[in-house]
Parts: structure tokens; C-alpha cells; sequence
């Protein structure tokens, strides 16, 4: 990184009602003073304290007006960056957006790179590593359950608890590494049991964070959710009226193929991807030479599986169908509902009663009318408990980001590697070792530790501006 000063947009690309410039750096107050004029004469920002906004004009080289502008002044260490910085509030005009960003280049400013922002604030200890990708996350949230998420990362539970353990074990390290001085001598100034004790500790914090990765990231990109049916159970019913329901599909996600379109239906502040396994959006040809093979493919990916029986048909070739679902999935963690469907043409209770028979898991059954939408609320309440149910298990903090995961998957790895060598009384150099590795993983995650390129991998997928 350099010491420039740095401005970018940081408002979206286009006309709003008001736009922000933001100018970061050392020197970047002085930078400005160069292009704004106070509305007050003689005023300038130099001599301003920080968090204060100030009104006046941005001006060209010849000194013709700009526009007419707020400037809010932050001051080191007080700002997003930890440097001196200012953000500049002018109209929303992509023409004005331009000059403006132009005049501070002109004066000395370079444009910010993607994340440059956040990446200057990572680097003044403003945020640490998981902090700053939760920026990220933050920003692109699209529900409650998602934006939750990202705000308990960005607090820094995270960080914090896995910082205190970090540095018990680097505490432990160093009394090891103390007893190698003494070479021959039997000292012992990191105590064996304790540290035993704190390997567990971290090793049963470390699996339970990569236990939430799969509800965490399932959060993050929407629960996924199939829903399985023989032809004519209505499954494009129930899809169509979830989706006309909630009116609140965010996004039909772009890059996948035909027959896997997705959409994202959000209850009780909840994102849940529904899975076509079907091929329901396809045309009829492809649905009849589908076959129910594929389906159970597309259901492999699924957090939830909604198996939709039909009451019209014949009930035990219905409930045969359900059985093949729980045989298959009933053991893989995954949660089944089971929707009688067509409620408001027949009863539900001869196949209820060969459910209660003949499937001894306890899945839970639901009647409704995928047509007239009855008893849907139902449905919701039960797809909400899916993720509340797990996320009680987790608590507050939850894994979300890949390299995270990564990170504390070796973290295990590293911890199981270093409690064999701790029973087998292993030299202290090699133990040393061992826990230097875990060191290393815990350090990543909090960027205790970090390189160039996993800074630029992580900071170029940010928005320029932030
Ligand atoms: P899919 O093959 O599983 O996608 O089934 P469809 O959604 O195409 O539904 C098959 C037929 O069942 C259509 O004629 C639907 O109108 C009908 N259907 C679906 N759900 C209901 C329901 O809840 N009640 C009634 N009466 N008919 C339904």
C-alpha cells in the first residue's frame, strides 16, 4: 500500500438526489481545501476539527462553480480509514459526480482501488480481517437472517474469542519454547495439563464454528429448499403460489442452468432458495423423461426437502414415495416436511395414518392447498424452525465465510496433531511446532497473519468506494 491520497464514489453508479465523493490520506483535508471555497469567507477546512460538515462550493480550475456541496471532515484516527478524510455531499448528477472526482486527481488524489477503503482500515487496525469481510457481507445482505449474520461478524465476536485463544496458546508456546533453552535441565514452565485443557477448549470451539458453516453459509445464500413430488403432486403449484405469496424474489440467480433455476423467497426475515428438482420450468417433454432419479440428485444439495404427497391419488403409492425420501435423506442431517397437498379436494386422514405406520422418523405433516394457498402459514413456521432450531445450537456466532472455514477445518487438524504429540510426549521443539501451525490458521481468520495475496483476493471483490 502506498501513502496516497485516495477518492472514489462511493455512492451508486448513476443520478441519485445527492451523491458522495470520498477523499482519504494523509494530507487529504489540505487536498480538498484546494478545490472547495467556504460559503463562509475565508473559512477553511485545515483549520477545522474533525466530525464537522461544512457548506461552501467545489470549483474547477478557473474557479467556476462545481457544485454546491457538503463536506464532512473526519479526523485521524477517528474515521472509517484511520486517516484524515473527508466525504463530500453533492448533487446526485453523474456529470457533477465526475468533475468533481476529476478536480481532486487533478490536485493530487489517485482513484481507490475495490475495497482500498477497507483495506486502509484493516491496515490502521481500525477492523480486523473478519470484520472487514463482513463489511462485505453487510453490504450485500439481502435479509434479516443475512444482515444479522454480518452484524454479529462485524461486532467482532468472532474475532474477539478467537483472538483471547489465540493468545493463551501463543502464551503456552513461548513458555515451551523458554523450556528449550534450558536444554538438559527438567523444568517445566508450561504446564501439561493446562495446556491440554486449552487444546480442547479450542479444538470443541473450532468444531462447532465449522459445524455452523453449513447453516451459516446456507444463510448467507438462502436455506436451500427442495420440493419433491411425483408429476402432478402440484409442485408447481406450491412453487408459484410461495413465490406469488411472498412477492419477494430477490433474485432468480444468474449462472445456473435451465433445469436448476433457483428463487429466493424470504419468511420471517429468512432467505430460502427453493430448488427445482423437477425441472418444473421446463417444458412438458423434459419433465416426463426427467424421471425421479434426478431428482433425488438435485435433493442431495438441499437443507430442507419438502416431499408433497398428493390426497387425490392413490395413498400408499404416495406414502411409498415419502418412504424413499426418508430412506434416502433421513439420515443426512437434512430436515423432510411432508405436505399432504389438495386438501381442499379430499382428506388428509387415510394417509396420515399410513405415515404414522409405515415411517418411523419423526417428520412433520402438513395439509394444504398448493392451489388455494391454504394453511401455508403452516409451512412457514415450520421452514423458520428449521433455521431456528439450528441456530440455537450455535449461538450468536456463526461461520459463514469460506475461508474461515478453511482456516479452522486445519486449525482441528493442526490441534488433533498437537494433543497425540502432547500424550506421546513428544520433544518440545516438535510440539512447538505443531502449535505454531495452529497458531498460524487462528491468525488468518483474524489477519493476525496474513499475506499480499490473500489481502488482494479478499479486498478486489469489495465495491470501489468502500
Ligand atoms: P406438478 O407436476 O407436481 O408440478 O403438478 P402441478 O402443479 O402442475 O399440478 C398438477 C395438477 O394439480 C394441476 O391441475 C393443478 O391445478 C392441480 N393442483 C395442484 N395443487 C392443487 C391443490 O391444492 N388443489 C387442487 N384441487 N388441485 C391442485
Amino acid at each position: 500500500m502506498d501513502n496516497a491520497v485516495i477518492t472514489a464514489i462511493a455512492t451508486p453508479a448513476g443520478v441519485g438526489a445527492i451523491a458522495i465523493i470520498r477523499v482519504s490520506g494523509k494530507g487529504a483535508i489540505e487536498l480538498v481545501d484546494k478545490v472547495f471555497i467556504s460559503a463562509k469567507n475565508g473559512k477553511t477546512l485545515v483549520a477545522q476539527k474533525g466530525n464537522t460538515i461544512h457548506f461552501g462550493t467545489i470549483v474547477d480550475h478557473n474557479d467556476s462553480l462545481i457544485d454546491e456541496v457538503l463536506v464532512s471532515l473526519f479526523r485521524a484516527p477517528h474515521s472509517y480509514t484511520g486517516e484524515d478524510s473527508a466525504e463530500i455531499s453533492c448533487h446526485g448528477s453523474s456529470y457533477i459526480q465526475q468533475q468533481i472526482l476529476q478536480r481532486f486527481i487533478e490536485v493530487g488524489a489517485r482513484m481507490a482501488q475495490p475495497g482500498e477503503y477497507t483495506l486502509r482500515a484493516f491496515l490502521n487496525g481500525k477492523l480486523d480481517l473478519s470484520q472487514a469481510e463482513a463489511v462485505a457481507d453487510l453490504i450485500a445482505s439481502d435479509s434479516e437472517a443475512n444482515h444479522r449474520l454480518a452484524l454479529n461478524q462485524l461486532k467482532g465476536n468472532l474475532s474477539n474469542e478467537i483472538h483471547q485463544l489465540r493468545e493463551k496458546l501463543l502464551n503456552f508456546v513461548s513458555l515451551l519454547e523458554l523450556e528449550l533453552d534450558f536444554g538438559e535441565e527438567d523444568v517445566e514452565f508450561a504446564e501439561r495439563s493446562l495446556l491440554r485443557n486449552l487444546m480442547l477448549e479450542i479444538a470443541a470451539y473450532a468444531k462447532s464454528l465449522t459445524e455452523s458453516f453449513s447453516l451459516g453459509n446456507a444463510i448467507k445464500k438462502g436455506i436451500p429448499v427442495a420440493i419433491a413430488g411425483k408429476p402432478n403432486a402440484g409442485k408447481s403449484t406450491l412453487l408459484n403460489t410461495l413465490l406469488k405469496e411472498e412477492r419477494a424474489i430477490v433474485s432468480e440467480i444468474a449462472g445456473t442452468t435451465r433445469d436448476s433455476i433457483e428463487d429466493l423467497i424470504v419468511i420471517n426475515g429468512i432467505g430460502f432458495r427453493l430448488i427445482d428438482t423437477a425441472g418444473i420450468r421446463e417444458s412438458q417433454d423434459t419433465i416426463e423423461t426427467m424421471g425421479i432419479e434426478r431428482s433425488f440428485q438435485k435433493m442431495e444439495g438441499a437443507s430442507v426437502i419438502i416431499a408433497l404427497l398428493d390426497l387425490t391419488a392413490n395413498a400408499q403409492d404416495e406414502v411409498d414415495f415419502l418412504n424413499e425420501i426418508v430412506n434416502r435423506f433421513g439420515l443426512n442431517g437434512k430436515t423432510i416436511l411432508a405436505l399432504l397437498n389438495k386438501a381442499d379436494k379430499a382428506s388428509s386422514t387415510i394417509v396420515e395414518q399410513l405415515i404414522a405406520k409405515q415411517i418411523k422418523t419423526a417428520i412433520q405433516v402438513i395439509t394444504i392447498s398448493a392451489k388455494d394457498g391454504s394453511n401455508l402459514n403452516e409451512l412457514h413456521t415450520a421452514l423458520t424452525n428449521v433455521v431456528m432450531d439450528t441456530t440455537k445450537l450455535h449461538g450468536d456466532v456463526l461461520v459463514s465465510n469460506a475461508r474461515h472455514f478453511e482456516a479452522l477445518n486445519q486449525v482441528k487438524i493442526g490441534i488433533e496433531r498437537a494433543l497425540a504429540g502432547l500424550s506421546n510426549n513428544l520433544p518440545n521443539d516438535l510440539l512447538s511446532q505443531d502449535i505454531r501451525e495452529v497458531l498460524h490458521y487462528l491468525g488468518t481468520i483474524t489477519g493476525e497473519i496474513t499475506n499480499d495475496e490473500v489481502l488482494g483476493n479478499i479486498f478486489s471483490k469489495f465495491c470501489i468506494g468502500k
